[in-house]
């Protein structure tokens, strides 16, 4: 009786995304987030291109072939899933469900197109892009990540630009300076989420009404 009282109460848990141009750091201040808050998951991805360096199978990508990946999309397996510079990439449904029903906040870094399709799904999602202070200092450290060609910086540049034109679509902006700050600034953000009226109700009316 007292596990199921418990179960009731918990909240479900805040899909909590975080996006932007490449290269704006939202994959280092991912990572952060995770390593800093044990209480926040990360959400593993399903990918079509070919692991990188010391990337691992299960840890930062599922690898699979284009065929699985179509399979699980039409089985509706995906959260969403969206190409991005040639690959495909998706975020498998199932387990986050499960674990926003157990009340786990899970945060994802995905492009412009799964956020769109993750705020359709789930409108209360919270989208949180981030932008370098300027396109400068954008190509800066895109020419100092030294991954990319001078071709693919340019396009990335010119992406960033039309991705910030949705800006009216995201939940926040954070201007991604200095990294520390930026990384207090989303985790900010998460605990005022956390406060949201609507996620109380239920402890409301349990607490003060019943
Ligand atoms: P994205 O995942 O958006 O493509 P990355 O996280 O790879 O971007 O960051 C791009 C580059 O900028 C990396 O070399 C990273 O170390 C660096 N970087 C990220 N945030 C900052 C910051 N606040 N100040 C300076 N360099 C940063
Ligand atoms: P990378 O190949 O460098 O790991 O990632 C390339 C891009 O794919 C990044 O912009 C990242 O945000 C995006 N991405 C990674 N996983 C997913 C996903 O599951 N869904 C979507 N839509 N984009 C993703």
């Amino acid at each position: 009786m007292k596990a199921k009282q418990k179960k009731e109460t918990i909240k479900k848990g805040l899909l909590i995304i975080i996006s932007g141009p490449s290269g704006s750091g939202k994959s280092t201040i991912y990572k952060e987030i995770l390593s800093r808050n044990s209480n926040i998951l990360g959400s593993i991805s399903v990918t079509t291109r070919e692991p990188r360096g010391a990337e691992i199978d299960g840890v930062h990508y599922y690898f699979i072939t284009k065929e699985k990946y179509f399979e699980l999309k039409e089985t509706g397996g995906l959260l969403e899933g969206a190409k991005v510079y040639g690959n495909y990439y998706g975020t498998p449904l199932a387990k986050v469900q499960e674990q926003i029903e157990n009340g786990k906040d899970i945060v994802f870094e995905i492009d412009i197109d799964g956020a769109r399709q993750i705020k359709s799904k789930y409108p209360n999602a919270i989208w949180i892009f981030v932008i370098p202070p300027s396109l400068a200092i954008l190509e800066e450290r895109l020419r100092s990540r030294a991954t990319d060609t001078a071709e693919v910086i340019e396009r990335r540049l010119s992406l960033a630009k039309s991705e910030i034109a949705y800006s009216e679509m995201f939940d926040y902006f954070v201007v991604n300076d200095g990294l520390s700050e930026s990384i207090k600034t989303i985790e900010g953000i998460i605990e005022a989420e956390r406060h949201k009226a609507y996620l109380m109700t239920d402890f409301i009316k349990k607490t003060y009404l019943d």
